[in-house]
């Protein structure tokens, strides 16, 4: 992609929607705009990043059996009053239309995932099976805060299961467990699975997936020894205290940001919307079900929340909006078009600085501020066939031939 070509130029100077600082970082760097609070548009290098982040997700799903569908926003009212959330559910957005109808909005998908299997469950030879969509949710959060963090309108992607056994339903559960922690890991993000309601007393399962970052909400402890981690709503516990589970280690008190959750919905969607199945003694039957939410665009924010330092972002590789940054200084125009176009052919993703009249020092400044992981630069100082490559992560820049480069940058 071409600087001089897209629709926003990064810079620092804009300091609208700044009290956070991934809207700060988000919106200087040009990947969103705010359309009103807690709501945002995903400008071009936005939605690339956002992009990236659905595909980590969507491949560890679709790995685990998932299949991908769409399910509709506006949804009608008569799925919610079934399970009674049309009355208990504060966030629910409710809509009526001109002729007096009713319909809510989507703040989850159970209400329409539900239904929806009464026509493709029928026997225990139908099950398991697991649904899953990345798709925008709406909900009125009374306050819509830290910029992409909380939203009114918000992505997630969300997988409903379908079991006939509770041993059978453990076992997905624990995969999807695995198949998160694997996906953080590869968005850089190191997670806490933290115990839900009931902890560790309960038999209901039900974790969230916690990054540690001020700009969260939960706060949580978690021992620094083994892997125990609790939501601080509802322990008893306190910080400094023994590990109840290793009794070796201390609860460290910190905050966090939830980025997903997997719940145990057991029967009660099933009983909501009489989906049976034919068990094998012949009897009609309701499957235990699970769901398995993950906030992508809250994902995106507490990345830029981690990964930043004073001069902008600094993207982990594999979600990078591109891997290289490209810059050409004056009279080396040419050298920057061809490395370009060679970068291209070579399927490295490159952004190419080639605004005109701005200066070297505003286009370093923007560099650092979009974060791709490397700046290359070009200019008759370092010569022809060789550039300058310097990691985003570190200062030190390093001189080499462009022969070589494609080794340089995959390592
Ligand atoms: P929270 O406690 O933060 O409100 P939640 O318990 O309501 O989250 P779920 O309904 O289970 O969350 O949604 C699944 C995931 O969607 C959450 O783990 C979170 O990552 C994301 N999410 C929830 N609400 C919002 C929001 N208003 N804006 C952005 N992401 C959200
Ligand atoms: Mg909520």
């Amino acid at each position: 992609m071409r600087l001089s070509k897209t629709t926003i130029t990064p810079t620092k100077n804009i300091t609208r929607d700044a009290d956070t600082v991934n809207s700060r970082l988000l919106v200087q760097g040009g990947f969103v705009r705010q359309l009103m609070a807690g709501s945002y548009i995903y400008l071009p290098f936005g939605l690339r990043v956002l992009n990236k982040i659905r595909n980590i997700i969507r491949l560890e799903m679709d790995a685990l059996g998932g299949q991908e569908i769409s399910m509709p926003a506006l949804h009608p009212a008569k799925n919610w009053k079934a399970t009674g959330g049309w009355d208990s559910i504060d966030v629910l957005f409710k809509i009526k239309s001109r002729t007096g109808k009713d319909y809510a909005l989507g703040q989850s998908h159970e209400e329409v995932a539900t239904p929806l299997m009464k026509e493709f469950i029928n026997s225990y030879k139908d099950l398991p099976m697991a649904i899953y969509q990345i798709n925008w949710k709406f909900r009125d959060e009374l306050r819509a805060k830290s910029g992409i963090l909380r939203g009114r309108e918000f992505e997630m992607k969300d997988m409903y299961s379908f079991h006939e056994t509770r041993k059978d339903f453990e076992k997905f559960y624990n995969d999807v467990k695995l198949a998160y922690v694997r996906a953080y890991n590869k968005l850089g993000l190191e997670v806490k699975a933290t115990e839900a309601s009931g902890g560790s007393f309960s038999d209901k399962i039900s974790y969230e997936f916690m990054v540690l970052t001020a700009a969260g909400e939960d706060d949580i402890l978690y021992c620094n020894k083994c892997d125990y981690c609790v939501n601080d709503e509802n322990t008893p516990l306190n910080g400094n205290e023994e590990c109840p589970r290793c009794k070796q280690g201390t609860l460290v008190e910190a905050v966090a940001s939830e980025v997903g959750n997997v719940f145990d919905l057991g029967k009660k969607y099933a009983e909501s919307f009489s989906l049976t199945y034919i068990g094998r003694d012949g009897q009609p039957r309701y499957p235990v079900m699970g769901c398995y939410g993950w906030g992508t665009t809250r994902t995106m924010g507490v990345i830029v929340e981690h990964f930043n330092d004073e001069r902008g972002i600094i993207w982990p590789k594999s979600i990078a909006p591109f891997n290289v940054h490209l810059i050409a200084m004056r009279g080396a125009e040419s050298q920057g078009e061809n490395l370009y176009k060679l970068l291209q052919k070579e399927k490295v993703e490159v952004l190419l600085d080639d605004r005109e009249g701005i200066s070297a020092g505003e286009k370093f400044a923007s560099a650092d501020l979009i974060g791709c992981p490397y700046r290359l630069v070009v200019s008759p100082k370092i010569g022809e066939g060789k550039v300058e490559v310097k990691k985003r992560t570190s200062d030190k820049v390093a001189v080499v031939p462009i022969s070589s480069l494609k080794e340089t940058l995959d390592t």
